[in-house]
């Protein structure tokens, strides 16, 4: 059995996490420091910029591209699994443009998109007036809709992929704070203030940490 340590449970530990967890051969145990979703993720908003985003080619796009297309399926799949809500944002993103510059970039973005088989939708200002009444549009010359991207709340969705991974046999160990790392021959040393841990592979998800 692969032993795999993990050391940090936020939005990317807990989803590394959950996707081993349907591995075989493999045992799966995260460290944090704190009690769980302490870090970066309890503060984010969980906007997915992923259309509407600058990115067009090469590794970042490409990442973009498949993280959207798997959150649409994820979400329904850890719903499921662990009987419980995700609050989910089908409705897309609106982004306000003020800047002459970028309004010229997102025209540009939204002919590229198509080309990729995406949605963008180019709104003047009358149709933003019309459609969002209740925004202030006087310093707009208009907004980008992107229909296809998503905000999901991060703290239920990182507790819910803890709860299906530790379903499915991955250990967490909270309250552990990791103060030193060895590489050796034969696999890593973890230790934590307490304790030692052996392992064939380490990932590090400590965000700031
Ligand atoms: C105010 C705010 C708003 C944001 N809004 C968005 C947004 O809308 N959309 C978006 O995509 N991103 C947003 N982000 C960014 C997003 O929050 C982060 O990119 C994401 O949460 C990082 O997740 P993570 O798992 O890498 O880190 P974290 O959530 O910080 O998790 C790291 C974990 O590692 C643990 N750790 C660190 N060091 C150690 C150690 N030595 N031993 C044990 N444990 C350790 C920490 O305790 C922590 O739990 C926002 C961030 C902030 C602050």
């Amino acid at each position: 059995m692969t032993q795999i340590l993990m050391i940090g449970c936020g939005v990317i530990g807990a989803t590394i996490a959950y996707e081993l967890s349907s591995i075989a051969g493999v045992q799966v145990t995260v460290i944090d420091r704190t009690s769980g979703v302490q870090g970066c993720t309890s503060a984010a908003l969980g906007v997915m910029m992923g259309c509407i985003s600058q990115k067009t080619k090469g590794r970042a796009w490409q990442m973009r591209e498949t993280s959207i297309r798997r959150y649409d399926t994820l979400i329904p799949e850890l719903e499921t699994l662990c009987q419980q809500t995700i609050p989910y944002n089908r409705q897309g993103i609106l982004m306000l443009c003020r800047d002459e510059q970028k309004w010229q970039q997102k025209q540009k973005l939204a002919k590229t998109r198509q080309s990729q088989g995406w949605e963008l939708q180019l709104w003047s200002r009358a149709t933003l007036q019309e459609r969002c009444p209740h925004l202030a549009v006087e310093q707009c010359l208009g907004a980008v809709y992107s229909p296809q991207d998503r905000q999901v709340h991060p703290k239920i969705l990182t507790e819910c992929l803890i709860k299906v991974a530790q379903m499915r046999g991955v250990r967490f160990e909270f309250g552990e704070d990791v103060v030193n790392l060895v590489a050796g021959y034969s696999g890593y040393r973890v230790q934590t203030q307490s304790q030692e841990w052996q392992a064939d592979r380490v990932i590090i998800a400590a965000g700031l940490g």
